[in-house]
């Protein structure tokens, strides 16, 4: 009997979207995971720990909306492997899930360290190399990947080395990558809002450039963060900093009539009906109103002045926080890279997947979701290509 070797494909990057790539290859390859950091150590810190997976959209059209980078060339992606896939796709290795109230999906346990030790488990025809890949190069039909303590030949290679690692070997390979920037990040601001540090405004409207969304709000010690942030830094991404936003905390209230039922209550604790009481504070310092100025002595004037503070209250964002954002909006460029099979147009036989890609979604599971649907689309790619 003559016994069909194998091809060998190496999977540079060991996160969510490398193992997804591997786990689909593994019965039908000899698969090599490289990754200078332990496997799926990026999927801890996700969910705050309880691993947000993905997002209860079954439409890949509606799912696909949530990625201001890369929405039309998830169409195919997702047709193939979406939200039920992902579901599936868990349930088959012992990880159960749940949806909750906001669409989210979790895993049952909460516990990504859970997830990822099921995931782990399942990768068992899977050979790990603890190595940074320092170069890949194509040699005739082969390909050689350079480590700093070896160079080893492969007949494909997957490239999966997320937002945050080095994209120079993907250069040489030919390839344009889309620049870098945080997604997806609090925002520092030109104020100081210091002494408003922690305060949260709930289901405000932030509007910036010509988008106006809700949601929560958070300031901070160097500006502003929260899900609505979070979303506007998503958005605005690729946009030149600074730039403005204007808070609508109370969009349709009427205060003149507050202010006539209370005539001698102190305007503080009038405008603390609507926002929290440290920020009613900030708006009258910074108005130049005695805090306990009685109701009815606060004039048009003054009553306008605080509207205006409510409503259209400008802040000017200078650039994304310091630290490190929840995911990067560039990567490769999508026009060399074949949707259907995850293929490079300009480099046959190099794959690619997840956050590495010109692609990144809201919060919420879309970048996690991105990562399962395009690793298994690499997977395929590779299967039909053989
Ligand atoms: C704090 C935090 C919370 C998050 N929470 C969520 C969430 O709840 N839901 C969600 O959908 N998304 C979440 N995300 C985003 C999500 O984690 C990423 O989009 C996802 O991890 C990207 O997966 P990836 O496999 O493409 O890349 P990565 O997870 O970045 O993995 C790439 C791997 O490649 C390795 N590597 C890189 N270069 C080399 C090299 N040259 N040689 C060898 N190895 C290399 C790295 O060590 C790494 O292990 C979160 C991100 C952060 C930072």
């Amino acid at each position: 009997m003559v016994q069909e070797l194998k091809s060998k494909i190496a999977i540079i990057g060991a996160g969510p979207a490398g193992c997804m790539c591997a786990y689909e290859l593994q019965n039908d390859y000899e698969v090599y995971l490289f990754d200078c950091s332990a496997p799926l150590k990026t999927l801890l810190p996700t969910g705050g720990g309880r691993c947000n997976l993905a997002y209860n959209e079954n439409d890949f059209m509606e799912l696909a909306k949530n990625y201001p980078r890369g929405e039309k060339f998830l169409y195919s992606v997702f047709s193939k492997f979406s939200t039920a896939d992902t579901i599936e796709f868990f349930e088959n290795i012992g990880v159960k899930t749940y949806v909750q109230d906001d669409m989210r999906i979790f895993p049952v346990s909460n516990s990504s360290e859970f997830v990822r030790e099921k995931f782990l488990k399942a990768l068992n025809k899977v050979s790990f190399i603890n190595e940074k890949v320092k170069d890949i190069k194509r040699v005739n039909y082969l390909f050689k990947v350079f480590t700093a303590h070896k160079t080893y030949n492969f007949d494909k290679i997957v490239i999966a080395t997320g937002g945050h690692g080095s994209y120079d070997f993907i250069k040489n390979l030919g390839h344009d990558i889309v620049e870098p920037k945080k997604s997806l990040t609090g925002l520092k601001t030109s104020q100081n809002f210091s002494e408003l540090s922690g305060v949260s405004l709930k289901n405000i409207y932030v509007r910036c450039g010509k988008y106006k969304l809700c949601g929560d709000m958070i300031f901070t010690h160097e500006g502003i963060s929260g899900p609505v942030i979070y979303k506007i830094s998503s958005l605005m991404a690729r946009e030149k900093m600074p730039y403005k936003l204007i808070t609508e905390c109370t969009p349709n209230i009427d205060l003149q009539p507050a202010l006539n039922s209370y005539p001698h209550k102190a305007v503080k604790n009038i405008i603390s009906e609507f926002v929290p009481k440290s920020f009613a504070v900030y708006i009258l310092k910074k108005l130049n109103i005695n805090l306990e100025t009685e109701a009815h002595k606060i004039d048009g004037q003054k009553r306008d002045g605080i509207l205006k503070m409510l409503n259209e209250f400008e802040i000017i964002a200078v650039s994304p926080a310091s630290g490190r954002e929840v995911v990067t909006c560039g990567g490769v460029s999508l026009k060399q890279i074949n949707s259907k099979t995850m293929e490079s147009v300009i480099c046959r036989g190099i794959y690619f997947c997840g956050e590495v890609l010109d692609i990144d979604g809201f919060c919420g599971g879309f970048n996690l979701q991105n990562c399962w649907s395009t690793g298994f689309a690499a997977a395929q790619g590779i299967k039909f290509c053989r």
